[in-house]
């Protein structure tokens, strides 16, 4: 037993020599290779605005809640975050004012690269959303898989599992908490969540939610939990811990949980659910709206759109759609079931998640029709 904890010791004490010099090169090789994937990335896709849109992630002025929901997040600064990042690696940030409209009438032609910004498009610009993993659940590389993608050097090659997480001018706001949830929040470094939405309780999208306690330390508060109430009821279970009767100290995750039943405002947004088919599971799709306008649909893990889904989502924005692989499944889109969805949801714009080791993003997406991309972990957009 002693000799066994010398040894560790030892281990431990050695470590630290025998990585140095190994992992700063290995590190700036894998930044690199990052820069020169999303610069590849932005050339490949000309019609696009892949300009970094500074402005985009610019801190906006610290404003009064005004209410608009249960929970006020005063003076929450959304950008706060990424301005504590210090430097970071180029992001593909893109302006979706700019982007073509690929289906409605003013879908560019050869020479007119962007549609033109409207006064309202500009009043309607307060959504920033960061893919913080676009995996399906074993995360891509799959362990102990040797195939192309699990192999590949492209970073939109590497899934976490699938989450992302919202700014609007009054909140910031978390979609689903994987395993992967405490990794994403450090490479995004995210310092403040104001609420989660959940959009059903399998374990990739729900494993992550201890560490939840962090954001409740850091604002010594509790945290809202918008759920389905089935989706509530098996958080309940699963953290049964966290949802007891007594008041947790201050360091344990402090969950407030809110029923979710119908349409209700949050962070400056109207948010409408709609009931997805998930196998023998329902998942919540969300449809996020600001001012009338639909900006965001995120439909994840479903089989389908039904009528319902598809009518509430149709011509939104961004449509954010489940697309696991080529062949079809019980639980999810295939890619050709997606792209179908997609077309007849109009979305101005359409981001495809959840993906499984099937699909390589580069060659993936030398396919996909105009209109229609890969998501990759890290991926933000603007709304
Ligand atoms: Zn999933
Ligand atoms: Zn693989
Ligand atoms: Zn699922």
């Amino acid at each position: 037993m002693t000799t066994g904890t010398i040894r560790g010791h030892r281990a431990l004490q050695q470590k630290p020599a025998s990585l140095a010099g190994f992992g700063t090169p290995l590190l700036e090789q894998r930044t690199k290779n990052r820069i020169d994937h999303i610069l590849k990335d932005r050339l490949d896709r000309a019609r696009v605005s892949t300009r970094a849109d500074r402005s985009a992630v610019r801190t906006l002025p610290e404003k009064q809640s005004q209410g608009s929901d249960e929970h006020a997040f005063s003076g929450t600064r959304l950008t706060g975050n990424r301005r504590e990042a210090g430097a970071r690696l180029p992001e593909e940030i893109l302006d979706e004012s700019k982007v073509p409209d690929t289906h409605g009438s003013e879908r560019c032609g050869h020479g007119k690269e962007y549609v033109s910004v409207t006064a309202s498009n500009k009043a309607m610009r307060d959504l920033d959303v960061t893919f913080l993993g676009t995996g399906t659940s074993h995360g891509i590389p799959v362990i102990g898989c040797q195939c192309r993608v699990c192999s590949s050097s492209d970073p939109r090659d590497k899934r976490l599992r699938t989450a992302a997480i919202l700014r609007t001018g009054e909140a910031v706001l978390q979609i689903d908490t994987p395993p992967d949830f405490r990794t994403q929040c450090l490479r995004e470094a995210i310092t403040r969540i104001d609420a989660v939405i959940y959009t059903h309780s399998h374990t990739d999208h729900i494993l992550g939610f201890d560490d939840l306690r962090r954001f409740c330390e850091l604002e010594k508060k509790n945290m809202p939990i918008y759920a389905a109430p089935r989706t509530l009821t098996d958080l309940k279970r699963v953290f049964a811990y966290a949802f007891g009767e007594e008041e947790p100290p201050l360091n344990y995750v402090r969950p407030s949980a809110v029923p979710v039943e119908g349409a209700f405002p949050l962070g400056g947004l109207d948010i409408l659910p709609v009931d997805l088919p998930h196998g023998r599971m329902v998942t919540t799709g969300l449809v996020f709206s600001s001012g009338g306008h639909r900006k965001l649909a995120y439909f994840t893990d479903c089989q389908a759109v039904p009528p319902a889904a598809e009518e509430a989502a149709r011509g939104v924005d961004v449509l954010v759609l489940d697309a696991l692989r080529h062949a079809s499944h019980s639980t999810h889109m295939s890619l050709s079931e997606a792209i179908e969805a997609a077309h007849r949801i109009r979305a101005r714009r359409t981001y495809l998640i959840h993906m499984c080791h099937d699909l390589g993003h580069a060659e993936t997406e030398r396919n996909l029709p105009d209109g229609i991309r890969l998501a990759y972990d890290g991926l933000q957009i603007s709304i």
